[in-house]
């Protein structure tokens, strides 16, 4: 009896571990690594993106690949159990080395893979508070932290590519990056833009300001490649900014008004934006995490919580 009583209270530690897990990596308890494949797509002569894909959609952070003879760069690492079937995938059109490897934010499904690649050779670059967040991972292995720090703008000429590596304001994290890659015309954006409302970890004001440097780099031409979503354009990404400012005021005009946290969430502030934001995202987060994405109202919450009146 006490053994049985042992094991259902290590079960419940264990799904309330792997509940947490999942919410914070987006994998979700129900993602089954052995099962997904990965899906490669060419975006330009020679970049790549790599996207792990389960039975109902997408899941894992997207992975950007430049590849050539002066080796790889790659953008994010998704979970670590992926790292095999990341590896195999990119044998399908590059025997190069994995030579660098920048996340765009420290989530576990954009740095799980990090300490596999930095033991196949890869160097991890990295803004500060990017080995900051992953160091307070409890179980986050320290071969994956960055070695190479940056605090502003990095360049990368290899493969007759120029890689600008941009660190953002607090956004989706208070660590997210983007990467251009100039030639490719391909920007790496990370979770501060994609698909469906965002999830705002760092700031409102931060992520505005991060998408108007987004769409600053932008050209008309550029294919943005969002953490989770299809591949976008700039004009997705100026759409994004302004749903997201007339929401910001849509809330903040409910609080001057008097209006608490259950009164802005039921006046629905993101109504008018519905169709168009909820469209297809069912496709892009597995079970675990649908229930954050599939209406607009985790979105207003965090968007209150960081307006609010501070008592
Ligand atoms: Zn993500």
């Amino acid at each position: 009896m006490k053994t049985m009583a042992m094991r259902s209270s290590f079960a419940i530690f264990a799904a309330v571990v792997l509940s947490a897990l999942g919410a914070f990596a987006q994998g979700g308890p129900q993602t089954d690594y052995a099962r997904m494949t990965m899906k490669v797509d060419k975006l330009a002569d020679n970049f790549y993106t790599v996207t792990g894909l389960n039975g109902s959609g997408r899941t894992g952070g997207a992975i950007g690949v430049l590849t050539g003879p002066d080796g790889i760069l790659m953008v994010d690492a998704t979970f670590a159990p992926l790292s095999g079937k990341v590896t195999a995938a990119i044998k399908t059109f590059s025997n190069e080395p994995i030579r660098f490897l920048v996340n765009t934010h420290p989530h576990g499904d954009h740095t799980g893979g990090n300490p596999n690649f930095a033991k196949m050779g890869a160097t991890i670059l990295g803004r500060p508070e990017m080995r900051v967040d992953l160091m307070a991972q409890k179980a986050f292995d320290p071969a994956g932290l960055p070695t190479f720090i940056f605090t502003s703008p990095l360049t990368l000429h290899m493969d007759g590519e120029e890689a600008i590596v941009i660190p953002v304001p607090p956004a989706h994290t208070d660590a997210d990056s983007m990467v251009y890659f100039r030639k490719a015309d391909v920007l790496m954006i990370g979770d501060f833009f994609r698909i469906g409302y965002p999830n705002v970890g760092g700031t409102v004001d931060g992520m505005i300001r991060a998408l108007g440097m987004a769409i600053g780099v932008c050209g008309p031409n550029t294919k943005v490649v969002p953490g989770h979503g299809p591949v976008m354009n700039r004009s997705d990404v100026i759409a994004h900014k302004d749903m997201l400012v007339n929401v910001r005021d849509r809330i903040s005009d409910l609080i001057k008004q008097g209006k608490g946290e259950d009164d802005v969430v039921a006046a629905h502030p993101t109504a008018s934006y519905d169709p168009i934001f909820l469209k297809d995202v069912a496709q892009y987060y597995d079970e675990g995490n649908i229930g954050r994405y599939h209406n607009g109202d985790a979105f207003v919450k965090q968007v209150y919580e960081q307006l609010k009146p501070k008592s």
